[in-house]
């Protein structure tokens, strides 16, 4: 198949692309920060000039793992972007998280050249892009899926192809609007049980194996407990989701009120210094609110 092509080696892209050379295969990677290519180039992959010239020196498949879509944008039609270097029959999988819609229109032009997008976002941050155990939802052309589906299984414990192009990215909206919703309700539900004066931890430990049982319970309210708010999932990159949430909405006439009220407090929150914290800051949000402190003695 041809070196496989990685753009964009930040927090992700790197731990991913390490699991691909640990699995065998050789890699043509580039980062616009020269400095994130390094540590892959000492494990043995091959430097690219530009998102062009890793299109042009890689073989079947190219990756990209980038922050949003303005930088997908420009990775793959900018200047010296992927359309410059494509091949026929070559497929761009983009790992990022960005707007369906972005994702859709970049599959179109890509298709005028005879290569595929298949958009496939992750769930799972840092740990688990190092274990090789994200969860991975894809979008696109079956065939072309089918192709890149042992690239993807070296990066994710499960990879599923859930419709055609923009699916994936859909699916991964759809995660962050119940996850940053349920924060929320978890917060909301522990601030109320503080200000009756009743012990929030007692009140997780009576719920937690009930219908308001879930992991975002599991894993955020012991956080709120201890004020343990390192990422985790920071709440910048979930304001940025939730922007594309709002964006898609809005060309679906899709109403989607707690995903706005949602993003007003992680907003909020960003602004008085909680911005790389992890989100279930939420929980910082609602103790301001009502001068309560959720952290046990
Ligand atoms: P990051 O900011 O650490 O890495 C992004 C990399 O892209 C950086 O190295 C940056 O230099 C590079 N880059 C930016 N513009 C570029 C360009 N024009 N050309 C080439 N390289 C460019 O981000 P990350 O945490 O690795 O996240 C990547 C994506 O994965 C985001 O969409 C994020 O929402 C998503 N995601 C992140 C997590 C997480 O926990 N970090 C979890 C799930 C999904």
């Amino acid at each position: 198949m041809g070196k496989i092509g990685f753009i964009g080696l930040g927090i992700m892209g790197r731990p991913m692309a390490k699991n691909l050379i640990k699995a065998g295969y050789e890699l043509v990677v580039y980062d616009v920060a020269a400095a994130a290519a390094d540590e892959l180039c000492g494990c043995g992959a091959e430097r690219g000039g530009s998102p062009a010239d890793v299109a042009a020196k890689a073989g079947e498949i190219i990756i990209t793992m980038l922050p949003n879509s303005p930088h997908v944008r420009e990775v793959t039609i900018g200047a010296n972007g992927l359309i410059y270097g494509v091949k026929k029959g070559q497929i761009v999988v983009d790992m990022s998280s960005i707007s369906p819609i972005v994702s859709r229109e970049l599959n179109a032009v890509l298709n005028e050249k005879g290569v595929e997008m298949i958009d496939a976002p992750v769930s799972g941050g840092q740990e688990k892009a190092e274990q090789g155990t994200l969860a991975i939802m894809a979008g696109g052309d079956a065939a072309a899926f089918e192709k890149a589906r042992p690239v993807l299984e070296k990066m994710g414990a499960t990879v599923t192809l859930v419709g055609g192009s923009g699916a994936g990215q859909t699916t991964k909206l759809v995660n962050q609007i119940i996850v940053g919703i349920n924060i929320s309700a978890v917060a909301e539900g522990m601030a109320l049980a503080k200000k009756a004066g009743v012990d929030p931890r007692k009140v997780f430990e009576a719920i937690r194996r009930g219908l308001a049982g879930s992991q975002c319970l599991e894993d955020k309210a012991p956080r709120m407990f201890e004020a343990r708010y390192n990422p985790g999932f920071r709440i910048n990159l979930h304001i940025k989701d939730l922007w594309n949430v709002l964006e898609t909405s809005r060309a679906l006439n899709c109403s989607v009120p707690l995903s706005s009220q949602v993003i007003e407090m992680m907003i909020a929150l960003a602004n008085d210094g909680c911005e790389s914290m992890d989100h279930g800051a939420l929980g910082r949000y609602y103790e301001k609110l009502n001068n309560v402190s959720l952290k046990e003695n």
